[in-house]
């Protein structure tokens, strides 16, 4: 086993402070909290605990910097230019990104790691964009009027993100706002919070000036909550869960700010008894269980149909029991564990439901039986049979490595029940038939479906949410207009 020695370089030395207007400050209340490595329940680091005040002055920071600065002017070649620099500085320090990620909450150094080609891709894509933005040249039918629209940020962003991967939900929130030229509050995740303070310094020494990107860390409660009411915000885009995306969607309403919400699902993956078997089954542990279910888009509820259920399922059930569960430092481990002692109860939680509503766990269930493990927040990846679409596990988002396999007969029958939730996120179809591939593309009400694949991204490719899932886009060219305002421009010419 390759275990990195800790400390990790960004852990030395003392607690890590709140980045506003370019300087490390402690919280103006003195209060620190404490974030943990899950796999070994062993301390990290001391945090600065960020509260309102502590918000309220980040918010005055980046308001004035948008407000009063030159940053909002700049060039587009000249934000293009600093998110080229940060693009090659993330490279630069990938592995230290991603190491400190897997410390932080516990996933693989090899899916840490992978997903640092991604995010230095996704920035190079947001410096692109920032020289491809523009408004439009339009026709009223006013004799001798000249209208068009000009684009401007919409100005200070609050950004609030999840800790299932901290380091792309800063990546996320930071690309736009340094395309678009809008200034940023962001509060990571109090249960993984250091990798973005990172990302903050490397923010300034890819030359944005101080005070365009904050980082704030601090509990949901407080410091979350401060930031969503805040009047000084115009926007806030919000990823976690529904229960807060509400409370954030009440917290706004103050100065009627911009929202973008992506929040959880619940999502469909549908395999069809004519589809590639063999790439099927593996691809659907892998929607389930990938960063231990901790995904937004994970394909937790498998409608298999009925001639080839029991097979498939067993095979699902045998990849994921092959699952190497480890320290996340381990290149070998394929799971980590969950990110806290809390999240792992709650998983238990809905097995006990599932359990007692009368379902059978055909593999996983339970801890893991290794003693090295103990000390971690670790679970195994779990099947689960005879569910049915009203039971707690088929209808909520659990957040752990938990899937629930149905049969179905019919394509009309798969289309409506893969319909009937409140999510509407992300969606799987396996099949060899192009006109069941289409049909299902067409009827899926969710934000992103795929055909014989899943949970693909790309920077060009918007995701988001569907009904309960959310509103918005991430990726692609809708992202970065959530960023800015439509002006219409005038001009009587005759
Ligand atoms: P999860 O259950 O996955 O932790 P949350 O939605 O609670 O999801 O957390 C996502 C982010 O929202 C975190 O940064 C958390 O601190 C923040 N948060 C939690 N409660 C609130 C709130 N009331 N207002 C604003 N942000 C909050």
């Amino acid at each position: 086993m390759t275990v990195h020695i800790l400390p990790h370089p960004f852990l030395a030395g003392g607690p890590k402070r709140l980045l506003i207007g370019g300087k490390h400050v402690d919280a103006i209340s003195g209060k620190t909290f404490e974030t943990c490595n899950p796999a070994t329940g062993e301390l990290l680091a001391t945090v600065a605990e960020g509260g309102a005040e502590d918000i309220d002055l980040a918010v005055k920071v980046a308001r004035e910097t948008f407000d009063e600065g030159p940053w909002r002017r700049t060039l587009p070649v000249e934000r293009q230019t600093i998110l080229l620099r940060l693009a090659d500085l993330v490279e630069r320090e990938i592995e230290s990104l991603a190491l400190l990620d897997t410390l932080d909450m516990g996933a693989p150094i090899r899916h840490t790691r992978g997903s640092g080609a991604f995010l230095i891709s996704l920035l190079r894509y947001y410096a692109g964009m920032a020289r491809g933005l523009h408004g439009e040249t339009l026709t009223p039918s006013i004799p001798g009027m000249f209208a068009c629209t000009l684009r401007e940020p919409v100005g200070v962003v609050g950004a609030i993100t999840p800790w299932n991967g901290p380091l792309w939900a800063a990546v996320l929130k930071i690309g736009p706002v340094l395309a678009t030229g809008c200034t940023l509050v962001l509060k990571p995740a109090e249960d993984s919070p250091l990798s973005a303070l990172r990302l903050g310094e490397l923010v300034l020494e890819a030359g944005a000036p101080p005070g365009v990107v904050n980082i704030v860390p601090g509990f949901g409660a407080t410091a979350g909550a401060a930031l969503a009411a805040h009047g000084g915000v115009d926007k806030v885009a919000f990823t976690g869960s529904g229960a807060t995306g509400r409370k954030i969607i009440e917290a706004s309403a103050g100065n009627l700010k911009r929202l973008s919400l992506e929040l959880g699902g619940k999502s469909p993956n549908i395999v069809f008894a004519d589809a590639d078997l063999k790439a099927a089954a593996p691809a659907a542990a892998v929607a389930a269980f990938a960063n231990s279910g901790q995904i937004c888009s994970a394909g937790t509820r498998l409608f298999v149909e009925r001639p080839i259920y029991e097979e498939f399922v067993a095979e699902v059930a045998a990849f994921g029991a092959k699952l190497k569960i480890g320290d996340g430092r381990d290149i070998e481990t394929d799971l980590g564990p969950l990110v806290s002692a809390k999240q792992r109860e709650r998983v238990e939680g809905y097995l006990d439901s599932a359990r007692a509503d009368g379902a059978n766990i055909i593999s996983g269930g339970s801890r893991p039986a290794q003693p090295a493990l103990a000390q971690g927040y670790f679970m195994t990846p779990t099947v689960l049979t005879g569910v049915n679409d009203q039971m707690r596990v088929t209808r909520e988002e659990i957040f752990g490595p938990v899937v629930s396999a149905m049969p179905f007969d019919t394509i009309e029958e798969v289309t409506k029940r893969a319909n009937a939730t409140p999510f509407g996120l992300g969606a799987g179809v396996w099949t060899r038939d192009n006109g069941k591939a289409l049909r299902m593309g067409r009827d899926l009400r969710a934000g992103s479906v795929w055909v014989n694949a899943y949970n693909v991204l790309d920077p060009a490719v918007p995701a988001g949410g569907y009904k309960e899932s959310g509103y918005g886009r991430e990726y692609g060219a809708d992202h970065l207009y959530d960023h800015l305002n439509v002006k219409s421009f005038w001009m009587k010419t005759d």
